[in-house]
């Protein structure tokens, strides 16, 4: 059997084992220390952001995120339905009700115009949504200019989902940082990974200062242990956040590589006919890449389908996979309300996720590439 190809695997650049040699130097084997600050300096100052909280998990800063903006029992949360269900779960934690919205066909993510029908109907039948979760897929910027334009007619706050799109930027502005709060996910599988972990940032210093509280079990100042408001044991470890600062000292390096990669599969299908590449819509749009994606139109290339190529990698050893199954699509959610034109279902069909780690050697792009000739003959 060949060696595995990945879709999308941790990179280490080499100073991560300093950053957490020097925690265990220092016995700093805690929730707190150097490397947490540290690491929450880093975020701040690549994104040109006020205040960043280090956290456990990207899905434990959503779920803070919406605490944070007050959502509760009964409360009815806007979501992009393409996305992962980690976006959507928490919103279903606090016991409210997840109102999904489809995408725009230029950047696969939420449609300002469909949010804006969703939001007018949730209003006439009696409730105003307490937050919108925009997400920014595969480090795609969504059209976030217009989503914040309607969320401001109706003033509801926004929560960007910017899991997959650390130094992704719209018109030079670091994703994350246009809405109230932003969400960052440092999971195995993403840009950097400090093996889990995330973030939540925001320009309010104030709300993040409330989220470290409540991630550390919402401890009042006081000698004894005083509590007012339910905690949650959400804090990064310090051992974690030493990857974390090693891993942002490569994030521009990978970047470059992960960019490289969708650069290789553009030119990989050139030529072939009914397979596009998945885009920025223009220069104001600057995606990480963070994963490489096609779209597969049967009916102009002889019946290949995404499976096609999917089995054909497969066989190979190189992992590829569909694009999100988008939330409304799914059994947990089905009785949601959705807000939709058919375009995430459609993506969902003839879309693709390629091999598109920072790690790639040219000899595995190679084998990518003889399959999808054979493939395509
Ligand atoms: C990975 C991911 C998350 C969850 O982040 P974790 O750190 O794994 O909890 C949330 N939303 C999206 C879109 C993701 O890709």
């Amino acid at each position: 059997m060949k060696t595995k190809i990945w879709l999308s695997s941790p990179h280490m650049g080499g100073k991560e084992q300093a950053f957490v040699q020097d925690a265990f130097d220092k016995n700093w084997i805690a929730p707190l220390g150097p490397n947490v600050n540290g690491f929450e300096e880093d975020l701040q100052n690549y994104n040109h952001i006020k205040s960043a909280a280090a956290l456990s998990a990207g899905t434990a800063a959503l779920h803070l995120a919406m605490i944070l903006l007050g959502v509760g029992q009964g409360d009815e949360v806007i979501a992009s339905s393409f996305t992962f269900s980690a976006t959507v779960n928490p919103i279903t934690y606090l016991g409210a009700t997840p109102i999904l919205v489809d995408s725009e066909i230029d950047t696969w993510n939420m449609s300002p115009e469909l949010l804006e029908v969703a939001i007018k109907d949730r209003i006439a039948n009696g409730k105003r949504p307490k937050a919108i979760m925009v997400v920014h897929l595969y480090g795609m910027p969504a059209k976030i200019v217009e989503i914040l334009e309607v969320a401001n007619r109706y003033d509801i706050p926004v929560i960007e989902d910017a899991a997959e799109a650390l130094g992704s930027k719209l018109n030079g502005k670091a994703l994350g940082t246009f809405g109230k709060l932003g969400v960052y996910s440092f999971n195995g599988n993403k840009i950097i990974t400090t093996s889990g972990g995330g973030a939540l940032v925001s320009d309010d210093a104030e709300m993040i200062s409330k989220c470290r509280f409540l991630s550390t079990q919402a401890r009042e100042a006081a000698p004894h242990y005083q509590h007012t408001h339910i905690g949650y044991n959400y804090r990064m470890s310090n051992i974690v956040a030493g990857i974390g600062r090693g891993q942002m000292l490569v994030l521009d390096d990978h970047i470059a590589l992960r960019r490289a990669n969708h650069d290789f599969y553009l030119n990989l299908f050139d030529g072939i006919e009914g397979v596009t590449v998945f885009t920025e819509p223009d220069e104001s749009y600057f995606s990480n890449h963070w994963l490489s994606c096609v779209t597969i139109h049967p009916e102009k290339c002889h019946g290949v389908t995404r499976e096609t190529l999917r089995l054909a990698m497969e066989k190979e050893n190189i992992e590829c996979r569909p694009l999100w199954k988008p939330m409304h699509m799914q059994p947990v959610f089905a009785d949601c309300s959705f807000y939709g034109d058919g375009t995430s279902e459609r993506l969902f069909e003839i879309g693709l996720c390629l091999p598109s780690g920072s790690n790639m050697s040219d000899e595995e792009r190679e084998r990518i590439a003889e399959v999808v000739k054979a493939v395509f003959v």
